[in-house]
């Protein structure tokens, strides 16, 4: 077993079994041994690539979206927000097709010490906040990729004799997966039914929601998540390491840890802003990626081949263009921001 393995099979051994929740806070963000503490993931021994580390393509149509609605709202002054910025590549990427609107103050909301130091060599100018609530109250653009997917979910089963949440327990040394007893409460369900509910997501959605609503601003939320037409069959924590899946409780600290992001919850937990939600394919080929790597390609024959292939990663309905969905909140009324279908 992992230190932070022992660690938790300890307090359970002393405490009895706890939620899948404060199990993946415990793995991710443990102040000694959490997953995001002691390492950068993105690295090149890393366990996973994102958007921003596949391609400067990525970061820069980011970019042209928040210059395009800062634009829009009259180029107003306000900060500029990133939340789970990982190596700070999408805010230096998206920097360069911003215009003036990189002069603006940026905040970035980092827990991960390793992380923030990687945000500094390239966003030397940056402020820092462990939370949103603690950036200056006002009208701001916030961005976040692959952020709330990293908040601890709680995860919850319809059994026959009521609703019941999934737990880690301990059966001979070993991290195990168990329920609790039944929750009081809750409208019953078929057994089978099942629900995710992430409370660190849903309180910083209602927090960007307050901020815009009273000040004024945009968000755009990126996540690998689906609609509810295609709502997967089961629960939807996994586990990667190294490139590959792994079962969540192998490696305690050594894995990251990752759910799959409701879309049409997260624009509920957003009102009373509007949004607009497309997939990420569709948000980028709007943005002009594909003329963006024409044009790149034009200027470094030699690197057409890597473009293109950044390209397909990026918007190819097999790799991350159709799982990865991207979210516009705007306060109601505002126009249709560029990326997104008047319908979305
Ligand atoms: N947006 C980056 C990194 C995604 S990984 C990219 O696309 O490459 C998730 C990021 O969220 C990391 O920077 C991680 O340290 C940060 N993070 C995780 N939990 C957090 C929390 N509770 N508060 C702030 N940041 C957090």
């Amino acid at each position: 077993m992992t230190p932070l393995g022992r660690i938790i099979a300890r307090q359970i051994g002393a405490r009895g079994p706890i939620g899948v929740a404060d199990y993946m806070a415990l793995c991710l963000g443990h102040p000694a041994h959490g997953y995001y503490t002691t390492r950068d993931p993105l690295g090149a021994a890393g366990d996973f690539t994102t958007a921003p580390e596949i391609s400067q393509m990525f970061g820069e149509m980011v970019g042209l979206w928040l210059r395009a609605v800062w634009e829009a709202m009259g180029a107003p002054t306000l900060r500029l927000v990133e939340l789970g910025p990982g190596r700070g590549t999408l805010m230096q990427d998206a920097r360069r097709a911003m215009g003036r609107l990189a002069e603006a103050e940026t905040w970035l909301v980092e827990t991960s010490p390793r992380l923030r130091a990687e945000q500094a060599r390239r966003l030397p100018a940056a402020r820092w906040a462990e939370r949103l609530d603690q950036v200056p109250e006002g009208p701001a653009l916030i961005v976040a990729n692959e952020f709330l997917d990293a908040l601890p979910v709680r995860q919850f089963l319809a059994t026959p004799e009521g609703w019941r949440e999934r737990q880690v327990g301990l059966a001979g040394g070993r991290l195990i997966w168990g329920l609790s007893g039944v929750l009081p409460g809750h409208e019953p369900a078929a057994p089978g039914a099942w629900r995710e509910e992430a409370p660190a997501a849903r309180a910083v959605a209602g927090e960007i929601a307050r901020r815009i609503a009273a000040h004024g601003g945009a968000a755009l939320m990126i996540d690998y998540g689906y609609r509810a037409a295609e709502r997967p069959p089961g629960w939807t924590l996994q586990a990667l390491r190294r490139h590959a899946a792994a079962d969540p409780l192998d490696a305690p600290g050594e894995a990251d840890l990752t759910w799959l992001v409701d879309f049409d919850a997260l624009a509920a937990d957003l009102a009373p802003l509007g949004c607009r939600t497309t997939t990420q394919g569709a948000f980028l080929g709007r943005m002009g990626i594909g003329q963006r790597a024409a044009a790149l390609a034009r200027a470094r024959p030699d690197r057409a081949d890597t473009l293109a292939d950044a390209l397909e990663r990026l918007t190819g309905p097999e790799a991350m263009g159709t799982l990865f969905k991207v979210l516009a909140a705007l306060p109601v009324g505002a126009p249709t921001p560029p990326g997104f279908a008047e319908d979305a």
